[in-house]
């Protein structure tokens, strides 16, 4: 404010559109068609989808089997690429990334949490998450892998073999290796598809937690009504496209 004889005055001027900031949701598809191509046989997985998720939000996507659910995880993953259409994560554009900033964005940003097989069964679960660690870059890895283990309530587990854990502990070691390197953006298949209401409810408070402590934007396939419940959000899709 400028006060001058009684006058006053505001400073404030409009930005020209330009200088206008842009805030980004934390995951948008515009208009995104997939088609897989078998032969002369095509399967349009997506049929001009538009999605937008916000920073920090959990959100649940709902449909029946086959209406492009887990495609649209991958694409947000940049796992494959949409027939047409946009997808962006925050600022990035994904079409427009070169191999060298997707691989990047694969290591760091994003994190893929399946309904099973998400660690080398083989590796401790300390070892799993290092080498998650290791993967994007981090140094320090083991005492990050053995934080991030503490914080889901498996500070116990550092020396299990991961395939000797729990489908529950495993899917909680997969998610503190998504926050051991800070994920952004958390897309989880069906990730309590195989367990009983107690450890998905666990699985539930590791994926609040994820963004409670990191701001992490969380997007969860199910077919659960308990995770439906949880989420700030549910997106429902049929056919390729959303509905709500
Ligand atoms: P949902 O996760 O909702 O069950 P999907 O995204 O797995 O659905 O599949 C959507 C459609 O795309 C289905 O008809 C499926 O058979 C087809 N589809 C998915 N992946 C492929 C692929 N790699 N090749 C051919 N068709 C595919």
């Amino acid at each position: 404010m400028n006060v001058r004889g009684g006058e006053i005055r505001s400073l404030y001027v409009e930005p020209e559109p330009h200088e206008r900031e842009i805030v980004w949701p934390a995951l948008e598809f515009i208009d995104v068609f997939k088609i897989f191509r078998s032969g002369p046989v095509e399967t349009v997985a997506l049929r001009g989808l538009n999605l937008r998720v916000e920073h920090g939000e959990l959100v649940a996507l709902l449909g029946p089997s086959g209406c492009g659910k887990s495609t649209t995880l991958s694409l947000a993953a940049a796992l494959d690429d949409p027939s047409a259409g946009e997808v962006r994560v925050g600022e990035r554009s994904l079409g427009r990334l070169d191999e060298h900033e997707l691989a990047d964005f694969r290591a760091r940003q994003v994190a893929l949490v399946l309904q099973r097989d998400n660690l080398w069964p083989w590796l401790s679960a300390r070892e799993n998450v290092a080498v998650s660690l290791q993967l994007a870059g981090s140094r320090d890895t083991r005492s990050a892998a053995d934080e991030a283990l503490r914080q889901f309530g498996l500070g116990s587990r550092g020396d299990q073999r991961a395939g000797s854990l729990s489908g529950g502990e495993q899917q909680r070691v997969a998610i503190a290796a998504a926050a051991a390197r800070r994920a952004m953006l958390v897309l989880a298949d069906e990730p309590t598809g195989e367990l009983d209401g107690a450890n998905e409810r666990r699985v539930l408070g590791a994926l609040n937690e994820l963004r409670a402590s990191f701001g992490s934007t969380v997007v969860v396939v199910t077919h659960s009504p308990a995770v439906a419940r949880a989420a700030d959000r549910v997106i429902e899709m049929r056919d390729g496209t959303e509905l709500t």
